[in-house]
């Protein structure tokens, strides 16, 4: 079996370190890629200090990752989409059972058998689990596997993987478009896609942040307007007025209080998926049949037509490039809220250790 090099942690406490992984040998329907670039979602600190422990505890060593992109320098007999030398993504998603309602519909994220790229159960057997992209190389069936438009920069289009398809998907299903006025809440990796892509969707975009600093670059980024969510006067002026909101936040918050600033029939629809429950008041939704919805990635499909909208459209994540080498270093900036707005892994970086 192929080894890579990769950074793994070896527990919830310790840094990131160092080691190589098991790849599977290419089989019929795999594509083998080469790891150009590889973002960090705020999902990947999650996991690595086992934050979601209640929910998916996390299997050690880890190795996260599913902004992947690079080129592919292998493909099975039996692969029809891809040849050696595309430009090639690999989002959160490397299996399902592509069997069930769920897969036949497209929506393989749904699949009760999915198989996240890291931290789960690896059905091939190569290790206990899937291990991401933090990592040279990565072998993958064809179907999982997704065309990068050629006209985008790698390094920018890794973060599209995934912070850009779990805005995408809920924008989309939310009818965002002319004439809609939708709220982006929390300014930082998932935010500003989504803040890009509902203003190419034609919305009139508003940013909420508790960030004074961050009011210009959300308003570069394309939002129409910003609100300081700590600020009750300017919250009072815009409450009941929005069709659709996205609560993009990492941590705990009120969710009320955006509730309250949607329009009747209006929804508010979460992708931040802090650990610990939200308190929900009835009245808050009762009072103009709110609707309170969650959304998880995308499915294959869709992720391949985000990624052809975002091509269209020129739209690519704003990154800061770093070498693996400074791992740690980029997840305590994270957490404190230090990065516009993505950072990017150079992955040729791993071949200096
Ligand atoms: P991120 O880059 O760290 O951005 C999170 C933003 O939330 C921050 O920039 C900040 O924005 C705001 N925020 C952070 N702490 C806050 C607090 N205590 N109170 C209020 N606002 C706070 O994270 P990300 O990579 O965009 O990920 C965001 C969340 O989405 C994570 O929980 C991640 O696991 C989840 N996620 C879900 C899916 C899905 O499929 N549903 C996919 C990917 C990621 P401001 O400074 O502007 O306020
Ligand atoms: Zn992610």
């Amino acid at each position: 079996m192929p080894n890579a090099k990769a950074y793994a942690v070896e527990n919830a406490a310790t840094p990131f370190g160092s080691t190589t992984i098991p790849r599977r040998e290419v089989t019929d329907r795999d594509v083998e890629i080469e790891i150009q670039y590889c973002g960090i979602c705020h999902s990947d600190l999650h996991t690595a200090r086992d934050e979601w422990a209640s929910v998916m505890p996390t299997v050690y060593p880890c190795v996260p990752g599913h902004e992947i992109v690079g080129k592919v320098t292998k493909v099975g007999d039996q692969v029809s989409k891809f040849k050696v030398g595309d430009a090639v993504g690999v989002g959160c998603l490397v299996g399902s059972d592509r069997s069930c309602a769920c897969c036949h519909s497209d929506l393989e994220q749904l699949c009760p058998n999915s198989v996240f790229t890291y931290n789960s159960p690896d059905p091939h057997g190569t290790a206990p689990v899937t291990y991401g992209g933090y990592s040279e190389s990565i072998v993958v069936d064809e179907h999982f596997v997704l065309s990068v438009p050629e006209n985008l920069e790698l390094a920018a289009a890794a973060p599209l993987l995934c912070a850009g398809i779990t805005t995408y998907s809920p924008l989309k299903r939310g009818d965002v478009g002319p004439g809609r006025k939708v709220g982006i809440v929390g300014l930082g990796g998932l935010g500003h896609m989504g803040v890009k892509i509902a203003k190419a969707m034609g919305a009139h975009v508003v940013v909420f942040t508790r960030t004074p600093s961050k009011a210009e670059d959300a308003k570069r980024l394309g939002a129409d307007e910003v609100i300081l969510s700590t600020d009750e006067d300017q919250m009072a002026q815009h409450a009941g007025s929005f069709h659709f909101i996205l609560d993009c936040v990492s941590a705990r918050h009120d969710i009320n209080m955006y509730l309250g600033m949607l329009a009747h029939d209006g929804e508010l629809s979460l992708v931040g998926a802090p650990e610990e429950p939200f308190e929900v008041s009835a009245f808050a939704l009762l009072f103009g049949r709110k609707k309170l919805s969650g959304s998880l990635i995308g499915g294959i499909a869709e992720t391949q037509e985000m990624l052809d909208f975002c091509g269209e459209h020129g739209i690519v994540s704003d990154v800061e490039v770093i070498p693996i080498q400074q791992l740690n270093e980029a997840y305590e900036r994270l957490v404190n809220g230090d990065v516009k707005y993505r950072f990017s892994i150079d992955m040729s970086s791993i071949q200096q250790d």
